[in-house]
């Protein structure tokens, strides 16, 4: 169990101000007419502010993950939430965070656009989690830790108890993304948030529920953190179409669990492919729905791939990814397609 002092370590113009307090934060409910939000009287449905706090979706979405509303935020994508966590808990020129490396790309890019020092502590060459290396980066001002489970380029679960030791040692919050949980099999750290105020897992519709195009993105943590963020989002952060759009589409919850399991399904089989192809030297053991794949010559095979309009994601400049390409498991079709487009590469 980890129980930090999350006000202290919260920045102090954060903690002093106080939300903007929209109309629609003022009046809640039924109204004949709404003319205190200086919004168009035409053009209904649309003419009208979304509602700042999702509470219809927040509902589903509570009922889904079996977590209290006041334990979730939804943003513009998990990025909003990422971006949010910094411009919280970290002073600018003074405070750094942890995250393992290689991981996504997005938490370097925020720490940078918020001017903190960025302190990388590489994972283990079979990519697994060095929990004591994480510590041991750690000093009085580094305010996150970011860790990526499946993680994203090389597509493995960290181990649970490594997990858990962080989040148990490190005297700040410990950001878990678990983008790609639902391809993993795994339920996840989501049961683990309410024993630890200083863990926030990050959730998103843009993967399994394939709804990449809507932007959202959800973080769930101790109620204390969940409210500074939603203090400092932006008032109408997740508009109106998005938030009907993404109720109706959990309404069909079993779409995403069909889909999830043709992908594992697809991803079995494009492993086992991609082995037979002489080009590649290693297909790494993946809990998502992509491949990190070792290859001869990535950057020749990329070209190759990209002049029969097949794109992928060239990885091998990434640390302890050399030679590697990231492929995102597709349709069956677009996957037979790229096992013969390598087949042809290997007859060259
Ligand atoms: C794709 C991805 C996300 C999703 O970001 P959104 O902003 O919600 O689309 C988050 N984390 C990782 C590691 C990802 O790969």
């Amino acid at each position: 169990m980890a129980n930090i002092n999350v006000n202290a370590i919260t920045r102090e113009n954060i903690r002093a101000m106080k939300a903007y307090s929209s109309a629609r934060d003022e009046f809640q409910g039924e109204a004949s007419c709404f003319m205190d939000a200086n919004e168009n009287p035409y053009n209904s449905p649309l003419n009208r502010y979304p509602d700042p706090h999702q509470r219809i979706l927040k509902k589903e979405i509570s009922r889904l993950y079996n977590i209290d509303d006041s334990g979730i935020f939804l943003g513009n994508g998990s990025d909003e939430a990422i971006d949010l966590l910094f411009r919280a808990f970290c002073i600018p020129g003074k405070s750094n965070v942890i995250s393992m490396d290689p991981s996504y790309g997005m938490y370097e890019v925020c720490a940078a656009i918020n001017d903190i020092e960025f302190r990388k502590v590489l994972l283990r060459n079979d990519f697994s989690l060095d929990a004591d290396a994480i510590l041991a980066a750690a000093d009085e001002n580094s305010r996150l830790v970011f860790l990526c489970s499946p993680n994203n380029p090389s597509s493995n679960l960290l181990d649970k108890n490594s997990i858990l030791k962080i989040v148990r040692n490190f005297k700040g919050i410990v950001v878990l993304d678990e983008a790609y949980i639902d391809f993993s099999g795994f339920e996840g750290m989501l049961p683990e948030v309410k024993n630890n105020n200083n863990l926030v897992v990050l959730r998103t519709f843009s993967k399994a529920w394939g709804m990449a195009g809507v932007r959202l993105g959800m973080a769930f943590a101790d109620k204390e953190i969940i409210e500074i963020l939603t203090r400092i989002k932006y008032p109408y952060n997740v508009n109106q179409l998005s938030q009907d759009i993404m109720l109706e589409h959990i309404k069909k919850n079993g779409l995403k669990n069909k889909w999830v399991e043709e992908i594992v399904k697809a991803r079995k089989f494009l492993e086992k492919e991609l082995l037979k192809i002489d080009a590649v030297l290693e297909v790494y053991p993946s809990d998502a729905n992509f491949l990190l794949v070792k290859t001869k010559d990535p950057k020749r095979i990329y070209n190759f791939l990209k002049d029969k309009g097949i794109i992928v994601r060239d990885r091998s400049a990434v640390s302890l990814s050399e030679g590697c390409l990231r492929i995102t498991v597709g349709t069956e079709s677009e996957n037979d397609t790229l096992l013969k487009a390598l087949i042809q590469y290997d007859n060259l």
